[in-house]
């Protein structure tokens, strides 16, 4: 049997199910989440689905959110978790806490960091989105999809392609998303209102953030830093800052992007986007962090600024080609 097969399987004799993803998720995990969720009730399971906050705009507008939980009744009893899109399980935050012993996991992902946490794992690269697998597991369950899930599914894969531009994206995620439409997803829908849909305060955080851009290392890196200052003048929230990070890929000439932010005092978040060649998630994994072969990302305490020159100088490594 295929992992898929096995994962399927494990679906199919189980009744109650915990469905999480990773913290700060973004639309491939809740997606993900919400389609599975919704696929197995319909299928006549139970499941509970977690996330550790508020899901907020654009991604509360998903449909079926109403039936997401930040918490869980004491004593619950659960068959199975079910982890979607998250490399490693400390990535789960909090939410990691309802994972008592013996608790059966099964880990569906595609990140090429993901430490195989799982009791049971499906852990792709190739797939563009968890969504894309996820679809492959629901389909060999034989679970129905209905318009909800299906559209659910496509958001998934939408955002983690950037919308079917980025190298993930395979004829595999076109026959997918195609077939997703058949079962009754609205591309246009979906884009107004996931993609194109935004708050002011992220328009005017934008806009400073683009003032921030700048080249290092002759031009092949640009960097970009939001501070919490700017947050606060903006009013924006963590969530306003996604795909910020493409604008400086977007310079002509730079292989790599990235995003420098303050979450917490002494907190960056460092975001790191590559154009051609050099490995994201393995230049993140010498700060601790991973993800995919163009997107990654890494978590350092300090100040933004020797955040930022560690950072350079491990990237000049990479770029000059003596280390990957
Ligand atoms: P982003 O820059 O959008 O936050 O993340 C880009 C990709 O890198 C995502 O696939 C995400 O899962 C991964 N990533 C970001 N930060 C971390 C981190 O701290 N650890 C790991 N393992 N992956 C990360
Ligand atoms: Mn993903």
């Amino acid at each position: 049997m295929t992992p898929s097969d096995e994962i399927a399987a494990a679906l199919t004799q189980g009744q109650r199910f915990l469905l999480l993803t990773h913290q700060d998720p973004d639309a491939d995990g809740v997606g993900s989440v919400l389609a599975l969720g919704k696929s197995l009730s319909e299928a006549g399971k139970e499941t509970t689905l977690l996330f550790q906050a508020p899901l907020r705009p654009p991604l509360c507008f998903l449909k079926g959110t109403d039936r997401a939980v930040t918490q869980l009744d004491p004593g619950q009893v659960l068959d199975a978790a079910v982890v979607l899109d998250c490399a490693e399980k400390n990535r789960l935050g909090r939410a990691a806490d309802y994972l008592y012993k013996d608790l059966p996991l099964i880990n569906i992902d595609h990140h090429e960091t993901n430490d195989r946490f799982g009791t049971l794992n499906l852990i792709d690269p190739e797939s563009s989105s968890t969504a894309e697998l996820l679809f492959g597991v629901i389909r060999a369950a034989d679970f129905p999809i209905g318009p909800e899930a299906a559209e659910n599914l496509f958001a998934a894969i939408q955002g983690d392609t950037g919308s079917f531009r980025y190298g993930n994206t395979t004829a595999r995620t076109f026959r997918t998303a195609a077939e997703l439409v058949d079962l009754g997803a609205v591309p246009w829908d979906i884009s107004r209102r996931i993609r194109d849909n935004h708050s002011m305060a992220r328009l005017r955080l934008l806009g400073m953030a683009l003032e921030t851009i700048c080249l290092r290392l002759q031009g092949r890196i640009a960097v970009m830093t939001l501070t919490r200052g700017m947050m606060e003048e903006a009013g924006a929230h963590e969530a306003d800052t996604e795909e910020f990070v493409d604008y400086p890929r977007f310079v002509r000439g730079v292989e790599l992007g990235v995003l420098i932010r303050e979450t917490e005092q002494n907190t960056i978040k460092v975001s790191i986007r590559s154009n051609d060649w050099v490995n994201a998630a393995r230049l993140a994994a010498r700060f601790g962090g991973g993800g995919h072969a163009r997107a990654a990302g890494f978590t350092y305490h300090g100040a933004a600024g020797t955040a930022l020159a560690l950072f350079l100088k491990e990237a000049r490594r990479f770029l000059d080609g003596t280390r990957d």
